[in-house]
Parts: C-alpha cells; sequence; structure tokens
C-alpha cells in the first residue's frame, strides 16, 4: 500500500502556504524537499560526530569515516555497482559531467576525434564538451530527435565512425520526460567499441537504475534532485576506465605520497576526490537513498507513472494545450504551452495560486531551438505529490488561462 500521506508527514515545507495558499510544490526536476530522516541524520553528524574524514586517528575522524565510506556503499548498492572503487563522490551531475570531459577527452581523445551526444541534453551535457572542443579541437556529434520527443536512433548508428571515442547522453530528459533507451545506445557504441556516459540526473530518483545490466561506462547523478542534501553527487565509472584517466583536481586526500618532484596519486575512488569531501551531505544521500529503499523505488515509479498519467489526462481539457514530448517511455515531468500564452506569465500566474512550477528554457536551449520555442511551463513530479495537487494545479491553470 502505497500512503502518500505518510510519506508527506516526512516533509514539512509541504505543509506550508505560500501567498496564503497551500504550497504544490511541483518542480521536482529542478530540486527535490527533504525528508526529516535525511535532516535529522545530518544534523545528528554535526552535533554528535563532525571530524574530518580519511585522516585522523582519533574516535571522530573513524566514526565519520566510517559514515562517509559506509553512504559509498550504501550508493553502490543503489546502482548495482561492482565495487565502492566504482563510485567517485562529486558536488552533482555537472561536476560528474565535467570530471569526464576534462579527465576522457585529455587522455583519451586527439584533434579532430567526437564525441556524440543527443539533442535532448541539459546544458551540463553541452557546455564541458564545448569546452574541450575549444581546447584540443574535438568536435562533438549530435543525435537528432523524432517530434515525439524520441531520438532518431537510426541516424545515432549513422553517426559513428572511426574518430568516435564517447557517446554521452542523458537518460530521462530533463524537459520532456522522454526515457531514453540507455541499453540500446550503449549496445550501439559497444559494437563501435566506444564507450557510453549516461547522465543519470532525471532518472536515479524515479526508476530503478542497475549500471551492470545497463552496462554503461560511466553514470552520473545528483544527491538534491532524489531528496538528498545540495552539493553532493556521485560519478559511477567502470573501474577499468576510471583507471586509465588522470585525476580531474590536485590537492589533500587524492595522494598516495608528494616530494617536490613527483605526486603518486591514491587508488580508486581517491584519485578523484581532492580536497575535503562534503561528508555530512554523503550522510544525507546515503539516508535519502535508505528512505527510497524503505518505500521501494518500484512502488514510487508507479505512484509517479500515475500521476503523470492523470496529469496527461486532465490537461487534456485545457483548450489549445501543447504537451511537447510524447514518448511512450516517459518519467514524471510535463512540459507544456498553452495557447500563445507566454510560459513566463503562466507561471508566475500559477506561483500566485501557490503553484511552484518551473518555466523557460529549462538548461536546454538548443532541445528549445528544436522545438521552434523560447521555452515551456513544466510540472515535474516526486514520490510525495498527489492527485488532488494535480486537481489543485489543473483548476488554477484554467483559471489563468480564462484571465488571458
Ligand atoms: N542533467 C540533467 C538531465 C538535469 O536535469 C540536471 C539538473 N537540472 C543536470 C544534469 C545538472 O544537475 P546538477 O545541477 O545537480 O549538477
Amino acid at each position: 500500500m502505497y500512503d502518500v500521506e505518510e510519506i508527506r508527514k516526512q516533509f514539512p515545507i509541504l505543509q506550508r502556504e505560500v501567498y496564503g495558499k497551500p504550497l504544490v510544490y511541483l518542480d521536482n526536476g529542478a530540486t527535490t524537499q527533504k525528508p526529516l530522516c535525511v535532516l535529522n541524520a545530518m544534523q545528528e553528524e554535526y552535533l554528535n560526530v563532525n571530524a574530518n574524514v580519511h585522516r585522523g586517528v582519533h574516535y571522530l575522524s573513524q566514526q565519520a569515516t566510517e559514515l562517509h565510506e559506509g553512504a559509498r556503499e550504501t550508493v553502490r548498492r543503489f546502482i548495482n555497482a561492482r565495487s565502492t572503487s566504482e563510485i567517485v563522490f562529486t558536488r552533482g551531475t555537472t561536476e560528474a559531467l565535467n570530471l569526464v570531459a576534462a579527465s576522457f577527452v585529455d587522455e583519451m581523445m586527439q584533434p579532430g576525434d567526437e564525441v556524440i551526444i543527443s539533442t535532448m541534453e541539459h546544458h551540463s551535457n553541452i557546455v564541458p564538451w564545448q569546452l574541450q572542443a575549444a581546447k584540443k579541437g574535438i568536435a562533438v556529434r549530435v543525435i537528432p530527435m523524432h517530434d515525439d520527443g524520441t531520438l532518431d536512433m537510426e541516424a545515432y548508428a549513422q553517426l559513428f565512425n572511426e574518430r568516435t571515442r564517447l557517446v554521452s547522453v542523458c537518460h530521462v530528459s530533463n524537459v520532456l520526460g522522454t526515457v531514453n533507451p540507455v541499453e540500446e545506445l550503449v549496445r550501439i557504441a559497444h559494437e563501435n567499441d566506444v564507450p557510453v556516459m549516461i547522465d543519470g540526473a532525471q532518472s536515479a530518483p524515479h526508476r530503478y537504475v542497475d549500471v551492470q545490466q545497463m552496462d554503461c561506462d560511466f553514470f552520473a547523478f545528483s544527491g538534491h534532485k532524489m531528496y538528498g542534501p545540495t552539493g553532493v553527487g556521485v560519478l559511477y565509472g567502470k573501474e577499468e576506465w576510471l583507471d586509465r584517466l588522470p585525476p580531474y583536481q590536485g590537492g589533500g586526500e587524492m595522494i598516495e605520497s608528494v616530494t617536490f618532484e613527483k605526486t603518486v596519486f591514491q587508488s580508486l575512488p581517491f584519485k578523484f576526490e581532492a580536497g575535503t569531501p562534503d561528508y555530512i551531505a554523503t550522510t544525507g544521500l546515503a539516508k535519502a537513498i535508505d528512505f527510497l529503499d524503505e518505500i521501494g523505488i518500484n512502488c514510487i515509479y508507479e505512484h509517479e507513472s500515475e500521476l503523470l498519467k492523470y496529469c496527461h489526462e486532465r490537461l487534456q481539457e485545457i483548450e489549445d494545450v501543447r504537451i511537447f514530448g510524447q514518448a511512450k517511455e516517459k518519467d514524471a515531468v510535463v512540459s507544456f504551452l498553452v495557447g500563445d500564452i507566454h510560459h513566463l506569465d503562466m507561471g508566475t500566474l500559477l506561483d500566485r495560486l501557490g503553484i511552484a512550477v518551473r518555466t523557460g528554457h529549462h538548461c536546454a536551449q538548443p532541445l528549445m531551438e528544436r522545438l521552434g520555442i523560447s521555452g515551456t511551463v513544466r510540472a515535474s513530479f516526486a514520490l510525495y505529490n498527489t492527485k488532488a495537487e494535480i486537481d489543485v494545479f489543473i483548476e488554477a491553470m484554467k483559471r489563468v488561462v480564462g484571465m488571458f
């Protein structure tokens, strides 16, 4: 039994009002709210354990290290990686993508070599490649998209040539909700001896992720989009790849020994973790994963799928609504426009009625260009949203549309 009211009790913020109206929070694609168990675990560590990890022989440092390394094991289990050596803590998806872009291009690519991305990428999976393109003269190739928001897989297969070195695509689009066929994307890339990076920022909170089954070579996600704290995320990388890549940043924690002549780097995953990690946030992330596990990621998936279906159905009641992203495989995101009402006007008026949605280009300007629009209104759902909230949202939309 999925008891959404019980779940909501873990999120006091959902009880608050804005402009005297009950808050309806539908901006979960940007960030999710945090349950009490996550906040309590972080406060408990600050209050009773706090000490820098890995370095101290003293009791607190060892306890903090156990929590931090225990969190790594929790993440390993969550995505079914083979070993904790394959779990690198980063500040988030963006940093994980930048890490791979910098280290992979540095070690594995020559001027003229190519990276394949897709039309529906977030800027964080575009700009890091462009920065490398400017530095090293690599080329970025783009998988085109069909009008329903699915990737053109035939065109994808045609993009490979002897210069292709890496594919980097999102698992789930933050605008369209499209769930990309990652196993197929990986299979085709591997047939061409090309590794694959998956941006899982929008999939890890919503659906079961098994990196071994997917067989991707790298996978990234952010804690704050899955009920964990800000400032922490994960880069999964197959050990064979992480071993081959140079460090991303230098500093403490990532070294075995240093002289002025030469530095020997630490083993995996520490080679990629320079400086004091946000060990309080890793505890919070592990707690968020426990929280997801307790509810059950498949139950969450079903609950959110029902919300998505219901929202799609009810949006049809609104004249001139255009929904962007009609893939059969779609996660809990709805992007839309109504008639010629500007997305910003719609978002601002919905806000006045207590409804938090996202408006604009959603950090995916090339996708907006492909769709021929400047932005959308986006409602994105989480495990604590309800059909009653969607009813409030639809009624508010009707009011707003009525004003124009
Ligand atoms: N990729 C996708 C698909 C996203 O939705 C986001 C966040 N909107 C990111 C990457 C970047 O995540 P972060 O800002 O947490 O690094």
